[in-house]
């Protein structure tokens, strides 16, 4: 595995990680809060009981109490005197809902709660809930079961004969249990327990852990923030000491064609029978020459850029006219190159003159009609345009070479880069020559841009402000 993918795997396991850390303490907190606000409610809900039967004699039921008795007195009757067990059925159905609603409608409890919770300045608003555990009616000295919970049921066959039967644990855990009771008279026998139910209840707790929870999501998004940064720091670093070895390996390249051609070329001059014929060392020697003149260009390149690094880039401009520096620049490159058959000049400067560095824009010229030969795979076909515009010149070099992939034209201009096709040696190079073009615009307070299409060719221009 790659170092790259080995580093994104360990960054983003250890962000895994991290979130559930988190997601495990929240869920700790949030489960902590919830029992506190049933604690919470427990005791205030104790509280308001006994304050309500100390002021008021009252658990609040008794209303219910009574119409309940009153309607199974009655319904006790009618039950009796039933013969069809579908129609018993429906009636035992009929007192349960009676019971239930009775229960729940007219009871003071809630009421008294809610204003209790109220004073105390704890949320008010709940839903209550009745359970009924078991409902008898008593007729004379025989019951008639009504109704029976089976979860109360099953308790009460696990509990011990005097033992009353344990209280249902609440369904929901968001239900707090207030009260139980078990109430009996002549006419029926009951045993209920009442609920309350807070709907706002995850807001409360979300407003209590609303801190936790930010900084839980702000120390998240800080570790992926860091990750990512690291990791685009190392891409970049891997991306320059890739450049600095395939720089290193082009410069080698570059310096050891010239070099091994010198080389031969002085092995030549020492043979005796080259010697005798003076039209080959003069060959001999223009060769010598003509590559010592390339490795000096070479060595100049790069140790101005390094000079550049360190220090301001110093032009020295004079006022020239542009048609005639245009002119003179693409003549001696037509002369030097044995494959530039096809350049085409078009000016329309209107008899400017521009303020610039002869020197360096020479080589900036220079440069991209380099480019645009080297980089085609056929008969290069060249045109150059130049005219003025908005207070600037504007010249291109257009060519029907290789072309330049969209992701390459953002990078071409960078110091040491190379298209991949350009990196093996079929086209050679150091990377530097747009990167010496840019600046050199650049210096000039101008710009240069790049429209291309692979395979079709490219337009680079020049803008430089008068
Ligand atoms: P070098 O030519 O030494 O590689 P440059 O900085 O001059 O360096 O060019 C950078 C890269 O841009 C080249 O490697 C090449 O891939 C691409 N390039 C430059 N000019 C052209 C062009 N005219 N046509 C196609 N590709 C080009």
């Amino acid at each position: 595995m790659k170092k790259r993918d080995t580093v994104l795997l360990l960054g983003i396991f250890s962000i895994i990680i991290l979130i559930t850390i988190q997601v495990v303490i929240i869920t700790g907190v949030w489960r902590e809060k919830d029992e506190m606000f049933n604690l919470r409610y427990r005791v205030f809900s104790q509280d308001a009981l006994s304050n309500m039967s100390r002021k008021w004699s009252t658990d609040g039921f008794d209303t219910a109490r009574l119409l309940i008795s009153r309607y199974s007195e009655k319904a006790g009757k009618e039950i009796s005197a039933l013969k069809d067990d579908s129609a018993i059925a429906r009636k035992k159905r009929d007192v349960l809902y009676f019971v239930t609603h009775v229960l729940d409608k007219e009871q003071d409890l809630s009421q008294f709660l809610s204003d209790y919770f109220e004073k105390q300045g704890i949320e008010k608003n709940f839903n209550n809930k009745i359970v009924i555990n078991y409902f008898e009616l008593i007729k004379g000295d025989t019951t008639i079961p009504i109704y029976v919970n089976r979860a109360f049921a099953e308790r009460r066959m696990l509990t011990k004969e005097n033992e009353p039967p344990r209280r249902l644990k609440p369904k929901r855990i968001s239900e707090i249990f207030v009260k139980g009771d078990r109430s009996e008279d002549n006419f029926y026998r009951l045993d209920f327990e009442y609920f309350i139910d807070f709907t706002d209840k995850r807001h409360v707790i979300l407003r209590e852990t609303a801190a936790y929870l930010s900084m839980s999501i702000f120390s998240i998004l800080v570790v992926v923030a860091l990750f990512l940064v690291t990791y685009k720091n190392l891409m970049e670093e891997k991306r320059l000491s890739n450049l600095k070895t395939d720089f290193i390996n082009n410069m080698t390249h570059e310096l050891k064609t010239p070099l091994s051609t010198i080389t031969v070329a002085g092995k030549t001059l020492e043979m005796a029978q080259i010697r005798e014929d003076e039209a080959k060392v003069l060959e001999t020697a223009k060769m010598i020459g003509k590559q010592s003149i390339h490795l000096n260009q070479l060595i100049n390149m790069i140790l101005e850029i390094s000079m550049w690094e360190r220090t301001q880039f110093q032009i020295d401009k004079k006022k020239v006219n542009i048609e005639e520096l245009m002119n003179d620049i693409v003549t001696s490159f037509r002369t030097g190159c044995n494959n530039c058959s096809s350049i085409t000049e078009k000016y329309n400067f209107s008899s400017h003159d521009i303020d610039i560095d002869v020197v360096y824009f020479t080589t900036l010229m220079n440069n991209l009609l380099s480019n645009a030969v080297k980089y085609s795979d056929r008969d290069p076909e060249i045109k150059i345009d130049g005219s003025v515009e908005n207070g600037k010149f504007i010249i291109s070099v257009a060519d029907n070479g290789i072309g330049i992939s969209r992701n390459d034209q953002k990078r071409i201009f960078d110091k040491f880069y190379r298209a991949s096709t350009g990196n093996i040696h079929k086209y050679k190079g150091l990377g530097l020559g747009l990167y010496y073009v840019k600046k050199i615009a650049e210096a000039h307070g101008g710009d240069v841009s790049v429209t291309s299409k692979p395979g079709k060719g490219s337009i680079f221009t020049v803008t430089i402000p008068y």
